[in-house]
C-alpha cells in the first residue's frame, strides 16, 4: 500500500508538498513532451494549496481575485482536463472537486479517505482493493475505464476534536452500543 495519510492529516511543512508536486509535474510533462503552460501550472499550484479538495468554482474565483480580472470558466476547465489527463490531479466525484495526486507517474488505484470535518483527504493505493475491483468487473464482463473509491469519515486530528463527543464509542462507525449507562 502506498499512501500520503501520514502527512495529509498532520501539521507539516506543506510548502514542501507543494514544491515537490510542482517539480514532479514539470519532470513528467517534459518526459511526455507536453506543455505545463502558466495557467496549467497556476491551477495545479492552487489545488496544491492544501490537502483539501478544491472545486472548479473556487479555482475560478481565486484566480480572478489574484489576477484582478475575470477568468473565464472554459480556461480553468481546459487546464483541469489537462491535469487530469496527465494524472497530476484527481476528481472526487462525490464532492465534484479536485485534489493533487501525491504519486503521479505511477500506476495506482484511487482510494480517497475524505475527512468530513476538515476536508483533509489522503490518497491510498491498495493492491487488494485493486484486485477485487478488477475481478468484480471481469466477472460482470465489464470494461473498467476509470475507478475511484471515496471513503468519508473523520481524520485522526478531527477524531480528537469531535464536538459530539463520540470519542468514547470506539473507532468503528456504527459501533454504538445499545445499552444505556
Ligand atoms: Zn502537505
Ligand atoms: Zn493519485
Ligand atoms: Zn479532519
Amino acid at each position: 500500500m502506498i499512501t500520503n495519510s501520514k502527512i495529509a492529516y498532520r501539521q507539516h511543512d506543506h510548502l514542501r508538498c507543494q514544491n515537490a508536486a510542482l517539480q514532479q509535474a514539470k519532470k513528467l510533462c517534459a518526459r511526455d513532451d507536453v506543455r505545463l503552460t502558466p495557467i496549467r501550472e497556476t491551477v495545479l499550484c492552487l489545488i496544491w494549496e492544501s490537502h483539501r479538495p478544491l472545486g472548479a468554482y473556487d479555482i475560478i474565483e481565486q484566480l480572478s481575485e489574484s489576477s484582478g480580472k475575470r477568468v473565464l470558466p472554459p480556461t480553468v476547465y481546459r487546464a483541469l482536463s489537462f491535469l487530469l489527463d496527465q494524472g497530476l490531479i484527481h476528481r472526487l466525484a462525490t464532492l465534484n472537486a479536485f485534489i493533487g495526486c501525491p504519486f503521479p507517474g505511477s500506476v495506482h488505484s484511487n482510494v480517497f479517505l475524505v475527512c468530513r470535518a476538515c476536508g483533509s483527504t489522503a490518497e491510498c493505493s491498495v493492491d487488494t482493493i485493486n484486485n477485487a475491483i478488477v475481478a468484480t468487473a471481469a466477472r460482470a464482463g465489464f470494461e473498467i475505464e476509470s475507478q475511484s473509491v471515496e471513503i468519508s469519515g473523520l481524520c485522526p486530528m478531527c477524531q480528537q476534536e469531535d464536538p459530539h463527543g463520540h470519542k468514547d464509542e470506539g473507532q468503528k462507525p456504527g459501533a454504538r452500543k445499545e445499552a444505556a449507562p
